[in-house]
């Protein structure tokens, strides 16, 4: 299914066409217009799915292997040191568009560290709670 206001089930499946660094039948890997380094890409499933929660499983399987795919190539052809797997679900996550994605950003030595965030506390019984609320529920 894909969704007839939505630029990513475009540029997936290329309606809009942009620079592309793989595609099969699932998948088409696009650059990041704005990317946060040399060679940010976007792996992008043909079908529309909002997020991880909608994704097919099949695709969700396969999801991986091609982040994999594109992070070896990336070390062998751009000389980066590392890539981070970065992956939004919902507003209050980030995600500013509404087609699943995951980005792949190259990291190089001595760049900066994209991915932070600052490390909290937790008590025993938050953990408790955290551990009642959310296992009865998987
Ligand atoms: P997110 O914040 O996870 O939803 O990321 C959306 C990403 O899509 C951002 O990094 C944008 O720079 C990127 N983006 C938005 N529109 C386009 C486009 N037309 N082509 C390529 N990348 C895009
Ligand atoms: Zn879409």
């Amino acid at each position: 299914m894909v969704k007839d206001d939505c630029i990513f089930c475009k540029l997936a499946n290329g309606v809009i066409p942009t620079a592309s660094l793989y595609e099969d039948d699932t998948f088409r890997v696009i650059l990041d217009a704005n990317p946060a380094s040399k060679g940010h890409a976007l792996i992008l499933p043909k079908h529309h799915y909002q997020d991880l929660c909608e994704l097919d499983e099949a695709v969700g399987e396969k999801v991986l292997k091609v982040a994999a795919k594109i992070g070896k190539a990336m070390k062998e052809g751009l000389g980066c040191a590392g890539f981070n797997l970065v992956q939004n679900n919902g507003e209050a996550a980030g995600q500013t568009v509404m087609h699943f994605h995951m980005h792949v950003i190259p990291r190089y030595e001595g760049g900066s560290k994209m991915v932070t965030w600052e490390s909290g506390k937790v008590s025993a019984e938050e953990t408790e709670r955290i551990v009642e609320a959310v296992t009865p529920r998987l």
